[in-house]
Formats: C-alpha cells, structure tokens, sequence
C-alpha cells in the first residue's frame, strides 16, 4: 500500500516516530519480521542503538529483506542509528563491527559527537527543508550520542551540516577559531538520512518532507491508513520551543 509506513520497531524510538506520524494523520505500521515489509509504502529506521538494533535484526533474519526493500527505491528515513544502518560504510563501530543495511552512499562515524553526556541540542539550517514545508530557515537538531557523515558520494544531497569549534585556538589572537563541519542531513533518491531525532520535537516538518517522498503527486495517503482525523492530544514531543 503506498500509504502505509512502516517503522522498524526493534528497539529505540519507534513509538516516538509512530506518535508524530498519528499526529500528521499517518498510521505507522511496526515492523519486527521481514513479510512484514511486503506491503510498505515506506520504512522509518528509527534512532537507538545500532549494534543492539543491528543484533536484533540479524536474529530476525531482517537484513536480506531490508536490503531488497531499499532496492526497490521506496522511501525509506534513517534517523540517528538508523542513518548508521542505511550508509554504505560506518567507522567507529565496535570490535567486529555490525550488519548494515546500506544503500546510501555515505561514510558515518558512528558516535562522532561521543558518548551521551556529549549529546546536545542545536539549531541548524535546513534551506531546502524549509523551501519545501515552510516555516523558519532552521530546525531544533536534538542530537543524542550522534552519529555524522563524513563522506557523501556524488549523488547524495546534503540537506544540514553542523559546523562546531575544534579546538582553542593556540594563539592569541582571538579571532583565529578553527572551525570542524559534518554532515547530518542528507537525501539519495528516496533515501533519507538525519543524524539527530526529530521525532523528539513539536517540529513535524521532517516527517511531512518523508511522507510527500511516498506520495511524490499530492496524492492523499490511502485511506485505510491515513487517520481522516488529527488526533486532538498531544502525547509528544520532548522538546517544545
Ligand atoms: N551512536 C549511536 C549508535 O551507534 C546512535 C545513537 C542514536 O541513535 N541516538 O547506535
């Protein structure tokens, strides 16, 4: 069904995705086992743990048919541990590494910004965001052990990047501040990757950029799993500006 999302519901913060997709009016379908794939307008790999998720997969014998499912070019968002499982390539994995599911041609470190006392909150740019769903030039980029991209092949859109100090500047000339940028938003084809968690902020605007992906004609979602209703509570976000 063309409108019908699916959220990968292993472990991390599918319920969170599943909230603001019933907030747009959006069913949002769990998804554990492979045939549960079969007839998905699209999938939200959500954030959380990527070797515990990647684990959990394996076990489930998930990764052959989220590879097909990538293949067949529907619409498929990698939030935080879910952008680590959609990139081609993850450094800063663990000993032994972890199963990817691939498909972005993109290099993530995996815990880039560090461990969880280093997750923060920022505002960042997001022009073609809001070119196409309106609203403020920025958005509330809530980072929680984040993972960035470091490298993105020619077909990739990089669609936010962050840009942090690196380090004091050793002389004393304070206005020599040597500047890091990473990647952290990005789109290939139908294929969508966030470093950071909006599902965790009132902000819906990087859900409805996903759902026109699976509607690219305006066409309303099926009926059967749109709401026709938006649901009059609030149960979310974390984050409210
Ligand atoms: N860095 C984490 C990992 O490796 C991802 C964190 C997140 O999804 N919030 O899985």
């Amino acid at each position: 069904m063309t409108g019908t999302v699916g959220v990968l519901a292993l472990q991390g913060s599918y319920n969170e995705h599943i909230a603001v997709l019933r907030r747009l009016g959006w069913k949002g379908v769990e998804v554990r086992k492979p045939e549960q794939l079969n007839d998905l307008g699209g999938l939200i790999i959500p954030g959380g743990e990527s070797t515990t998720m990647a684990k959990l997969a394996e076990y489930h014998n998930l990764f052959p048919a989220l590879r097909d499912f990538v293949k067949t070019g529907k619409p498929v968002w990698g939030t935080c541990a879910g952008l680590i499982f959609l990139a081609d390539k993850a450094v800063g994995q663990k000993t032994g590494g972890q199963e990817l599911v691939g498909g972005l041609d993109c290099t993530v470190h995996r815990n880039f910004f560090g461990s969880q006392v280093e997750s923060f909150e920022t505002e960042l740019s997001v022009p073609e965001l809001a070119e196409r769903e309106g609203g403020q030039p920025t958005f509330r980029g809530v980072f929680i052990r984040a993972p960035a991209v470091l490298e993105a092949g020619p077909n990739v859109q990089v669609l936010a990047s962050y840009s942090f100090p690196l380090s004091k500047p050793s002389t004393t000339d304070s206005s020599v501040v040597e500047e890091g940028k990473v990647i952290v938003a990005v789109k290939q084809g139908n294929l969508l990757g966030t470093a950071f968690h909006p599902e965790l902020t009132a902000d819906t605007r990087w859900h409805s950029f996903f759902l026109k992906l699976l509607t690219p004609n305006g066409e309303e979602a099926s009926t059967s799993a749109a709401g026709p209703e938006k649901p009059d509570r609030i149960d979310l976000p974390v984050f409210v500006d």
